[in-house]
Parts: structure tokens; sequence; C-alpha cells
């Protein structure tokens, strides 16, 4: 990563503190979810690797349903790296994006092959040299079967290390870079799978739930259910917008979606 500015929080805390309130944060995640386990099924560092590239834009349940039988027909790097496109496309064709995902395997299957001999590498240099493996990938793959520290910043970790208050970017990576500063190396991985786990059950994109939230006194965003202010939207002139709030000074809030509307527009996304 390139070198990163110092650590800001939007609670106005000391990096002391906030240190102090991410590791009560680890232990009651812990606690909570004391075993720790991907959810995408694997048997090898391979299967990890091809599995969480099909896992964007789709559930991990979707991919379960998909892997065992994509793992029976291809069992090695070069099984991969030698497919042909159209039939791996029709493996993988429920995950979406199937196109671009068949690809990006057969083109990291490659790199395997050519630079690797076949195995899959142990840093995170060496796995971003892979076609489709971002660090968020690389991240999974080190801490999933290689036991190395990898802090996972999915759409959950970056939506709720905001709210925490731990970080004030936006960006994946400079959230990685702000969360790593806070905990031990042997607790991100496991840390970070947890927060995915919370993310999904209790602290959720659309209605988190504060008033329950075994973590709400250590939270700054409990009392604002949330959405606190400095997760808000920025307009054009930098000033902040909370949701539903109208884009320009005079402007009408956008109406609540009626719900003859509302089916409209489902129905729209769903073709
Ligand atoms: S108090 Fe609310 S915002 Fe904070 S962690 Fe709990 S559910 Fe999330």
């Amino acid at each position: 990563m390139s070198p990163q500015p110092a650590l800001q929080f939007p609670t106005g805390e000391t990096l002391r503190r906030a240190r102090g309130r991410a590791a009560r944060i680890a232990e009651i995640l812990g606690q909570r979810y004391p075993v720790t386990r991907l959810p995408l099924r694997h048997e090898n560092p391979l299967q990890l690797l091809v599995a969480t590239i099909l896992s964007a834009q789709c559930t991990d349940a979707q991919v379960n349903k998909v892997t065992p039988g994509l793992f029976a027909r291809y069992r090695t790097a070069a099984d991969f790296a030698a497919a042909d496109l159209r039939e791996l496309e029709e493996h993988i064709r429920s995950t979406g994006f199937y196109r671009q995902k068949a690809q990006a395997i057969v083109r990291m299957a490659r790199t395997l092959e050519e630079k690797f001999g076949g195995g899959v590498p142990q840093t995170m240099a060496e796995l971003l040299q892979l076609h489709g493996v971002g660090r968020k990938t690389a991240n999974v793959i080190l801490g999933g079967v290689f036991g190395k520290p990898g802090m996972v910043v999915d759409t959950h970790v970056r939506r709720i290390s905001r709210r925490w208050g731990f970080t004030v970017q936006d960006d994946p990576t400079k959230i990685e870079h702000d969360l790593t500063q806070l905990l031990e190396p042997s607790q991100w991985s496991d840390f970070s799978l947890r927060v995915i786990y919370f993310g999904r059950e209790v602290c959720t994109a659309r209605a988190p739930q504060c008033p329950a939230c075994p973590l709400k006194r250590l939270c700054p965003s409990a009392k604002f259910r949330g959405r606190p202010p400095w997760m808000a939207r920025r307009t054009r002139g930098g000033q902040r917008r909370r949701r539903g709030a109208p884009a320009r000074p005079g402007a009408a809030a956008r109406p609540a979606a009626t719900p003859r509307a509302a089916s409209r527009r489902a129905a729209s996304r769903a073709k």
C-alpha cells in the first residue's frame, strides 16, 4: 500500500482511545462468534480463490451451489487454464457476470501455471499479480487458508467501520489501512470475518438493530440509529446531505414511491 495520512476519527478521539474501543469490540464479537469459518466452501487454496472470484456480486449460498460441480470438473490450475470458455461459462452462469468471471478464472489460472508452478502464492504482492484478484480476495486467501494476517474489507466491514467511527475513508484500501492500525495482525482475519457476520445479522445496511445491539455502548452511531452525520453523502457544494433530503436548496425532497411505482421499479430492476 502507498503511504497513508495519519488516522483521523470523526469522533475526535485519540488513537489510543480508538484502539481501546476496537479491542473491546473485537472481544465482544469474539464471544458472539467464537468460531470463524469462511462461508465459501473449499478444500484447497485454488478452490477458495475461484470461489472468491465467483462471489463478486453474488451470494455465498449461490456460489456454494455451483462450486461442487465446478470443482469436480476442474481440479487443478492446469484444468482451469485449459478450460473451454463457453463450457466454463455454463458452469458458473448462475453466479452472474459469468463471462467476465470465466475469463478472470482462466487468466488467473494461466498466471498460476506460468509464474507459480500451478500453486497459489502466499504473499499479498504475488496474489495481486493474478487476474481478478484484488486486495479483498488476497486477504481472504491469506487469512482463510494460509493463516496469515488479512484484513478483509467487504461491503459490511466498510459500512460498519465507518459507523464505529474508525475511519473517515470510503476507499476499501484506505479503510483496510486504518483498521490495521487499530488491531494486532493476529486479529485481522478473524475480526473482519466476525464483522461480516455481524453486518449480516445485526448492523445491517438498511435496518441496523441499534436498540438491541450488544455494541451500542461502544458505538458512536448508536444515537444516530446507524446513520451518523459523518456518513451523510456530500452535495456538490461539499455540504453533507442525509438520505431523502433534497439535492438542491429549494428543490423538493424525493417523494416516497407509491406501492404501484415501487412494484414497477422492482419489476424493471428484475429484468
Ligand atoms: S449500535 Fe447500531 S450502528 Fe452501532 S454497531 Fe450496533 S447496530 Fe451498528
